[in-house]
């Protein structure tokens, strides 16, 4: 059985195509990016539109297979930006009418966990999902994927690249705050915000903004402070969830996972309680399409379909609104 998968929640469009025995054909994609500003959602889509055909063709091409292979299509139907996921939903819808595919929409924050399931050992781990516009503590219990933790304002993927936007840096900015706090060795101190299971990052932010402003302070130390204690607080969330659930295994996804240094901090975490960390390649862990395409599979083995006329994007889904059929333990 073969699926392609599509994405599209945010800057990133993607095509990927995988089959049932795990094996991933394909997983391209093209990415909206700045020189300076942040991302704006109709440029983002404007970009989609702009390189949708070559992405899917392209795909198609790695994979070595034609339309007839394909057996289904799956699409991000949400959470994320309205403009980028119509788009999305739009070229999804279009191509299993022409091509006469079924079609399975997928939740993207569940596809980042069961695509490290999927490339992993791990069998039923906490999910620390930090990306752009989502910062999510999420893990299976009764039935659903939970979320035992969240931001309570923006995403720590975006809370980096603003901070990177105040330097002048463009998006993403993750990358370039990571290279520079690597530069930092005085650990300047700023607010630790986490409330119950909770995190917040807009005081910090402004904190940090403030700092900046008073000229006081090397931007190398404060990148460098700043990814200690917002990982920190990230982290230490985690932990609490793989303490109340019980779990032993800890999954990073996310664009933000492609930090070393939240990598080497959960790792840290981990082997203090005898836990296993998990970290996929990079290209798992950013937006991907073949992530999607995995959980179509999954999805669809377990006899879920999207009727064309139900295929509304659902910008605003929540992990929990999902049942999960496709697991039995
Ligand atoms: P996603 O939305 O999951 O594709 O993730 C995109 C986010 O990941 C952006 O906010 C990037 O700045 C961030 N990101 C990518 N690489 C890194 C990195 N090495 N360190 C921190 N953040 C990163
Ligand atoms: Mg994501």
């Amino acid at each position: 059985m073969i699926c392609l998968g599509i994405e599209s929640t945010a800057h990133t469009f993607g095509v990927g195509i995988v089959t049932d025995k795990k094996k991933v054909l394909a997983n391209v994609r093209d990415s909206y990016t700045t020189k300076t500003g942040g991302i704006i959602p109709s440029k983002a889509a404007d970009h989609h539109v702009e390189v949708f055909d070559k992405v899917v063709r392209q795909a198609l091409e790695d994979a070595k297979v034609g339309w007839d292979d394909i057996d289904f299509i799956a699409f991000s139907q949400g959470p994320g930006l309205g403009h980028t996921l119509r788009f999305g939903g739009i070229v999804s819808r279009t191509l299993a009418l022409l091509k006469k595919k079924p079609l399975v929409g997928v939740n993207h924050c569940i596809a980042h966990l069961e695509i490290g399931r999927m490339l992993t050992k791990a069998k039923d781990p906490v999910l620390l999902y930090a990306s752009g516009a989502n910062t999510q503590i999420i893990a299976y219990d009764g039935g659903k994927y939970r979320i035992f933790g969240e931001t309570l304002d923006g995403g720590i993927g975006n809370f980096l690249d603003t901070f990177a936007r105040e330097l002048g840096l463009g998006f993403p900015g993750g990358p370039k705050v990571m290279a520079l706090a690597k530069k930092g060795k005085n650990y300047i101190e700023l607010p630790y915000v986490i409330k119950g299971m909770d995190t917040s990052f807009g005081g910090i932010l402004t904190n940090v903004k403030q700092k900046l402003k008073s000229g006081k302070y090397k931007k190398e130390d404060l990148a460098f402070s700043l990814q200690e204690t917002v990982f920190a607080m990230l982290v230490e969330a985690s932990e609490r969830a793989m303490a109340h659930c019980e779990k032993d295994e800890l999954l990073l996804g996310g664009g933000v996972a492609c930090n070393t240094r939240l990598q080497e901090m959960c790792a840290i975490m981990c082997k203090e309680r005898n836990a296993k960390s998990y970290v996929l390649a990079n290209e798992f862990n950013v937006d991907n399409a073949a992530m999607i395409a995995w959980l179509g599979i999954e999805m669809y083995k377990a006899g879920i379909r999207t009727l064309l006329e139900k295929a509304i994007i659902r910008p605003y889904e929540r992990t929990d609104d999902v049942l999960v059929k496709w697991r039995n333990n």
